[in-house]
């Protein structure tokens, strides 16, 4: 998938039957508070299952919306020069 995560799913735990995420909660002890609503971990090298703290980055919806269009963008790019085209 262009720019995409890899179909595999986020670790997790459940709490009262909520999912609990693993890079969440990583993100979270982090920071040292619990994260903001509108706040999303994003995982810099698309790997769901690579959760070190290396990986994780908090950013906004917006941001994290134009972080994947542009990785797309640019995944679509070097697959053109790839090919040629
Ligand atoms: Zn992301």
């Amino acid at each position: 998938m262009l720019g995409g995560y890899k179909s595999v799913p986020y670790a997790r735990r459940y709490e009262n039957r909520k999912p609990v995420f693993e890079h969440r909660e990583i993100a979270e002890a982090t920071l040292g508070r619990k994260l903001k609503d509108g706040e999303i971990v994003h995982h810099i090298n698309m790997d769901k299952t690579d959760n070190r703290r290396c990986n994780l980055l908090i950013c906004t919806k917006n941001y994290h919306r134009l972080l994947h269009y542009r990785m797309q963008l640019y995944c679509a790019t070097r697959i053109r020069a790839q090919q040629g085209v």
